[in-house]
């Protein structure tokens, strides 16, 4: 994967200009650059991300509503993102994707999947491998930026007057990525 595909914001300077002076901006400052803002007073974005345990973002109080999904998809999820737009008043989306994903290839992980819910849950092994074969293709994201990308062009065509932005998080360092989608 060329790495120029992912925009390193490490400063104000490196804000691309149509995030300027947009909650995506907010979510950069303080992420990356740990910056501290005051509490918003109503939020500003919703951000769809995987469960993934190794990802903590700092954010400003009151500023996001949060969405955490295998892999970050939001397919599943629809009815919560209409009340974050319709009842939140949420007119930014950020949908982050990161490396080392579980749900990358997650068809691989059968065995491990089968074995520990035997082991930690008690399951018998064929409910489990059951689980697995019906519930796995759901989840699947084959790769992770293809799969941000399509997620965004799909929550786009959904609801027009809402700016969806992907973005690409680095568990090593900790650092959210501008995706230039011209060069996917
Ligand atoms: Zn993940």
């Amino acid at each position: 994967m060329k790495s120029e595909l992912f925009l390193p914001i490490r400063s104000s300077k490196d804000l691309p200009e149509t995030l300027k002076n947009t909650p995506f901006e907010v979510l950069l400052r303080s992420q990356n650059m740990e910056e501290m803002f005051e509490k918003f007073e109503r939020a500003q974005i919703l951000i769809g991300m995987c469960m993934d345990n190794r990802k903590q973002f700092r954010l400003p109080e009151n500023f996001a509503y949060i969405l955490r999904t295998g892999g970050g998809s939001l397919r599943h999820s629809e009815f919560k993102v209409s009340y974050a737009i319709g009842v939140g008043g949420v007119r930014h989306i950020a949908l982050i994707a990161h490396n080392h994903c579980g749900m990358v290839h997650v068809a691989d992980r059968r065995e491990a999947f089968v074995a520990g819910l035997v082991e930690n849950a008690g399951w018998d092994r064929a409910k489990a491998e059951e689980h697995f074969i019906q519930l796995a293709p759901l989840f699947e994201i084959g790769n992770e930026v293809d799969f941000v990308l399509s997620e965004a062009k799909r929550i786009r065509e959904r609801y027009p007057k809402v700016m969806v932005v992907p973005f690409y998080y680095k568990v090593e360092d900790n650092q959210l990525y501008v995706i230039d989608e011209k060069k996917a």
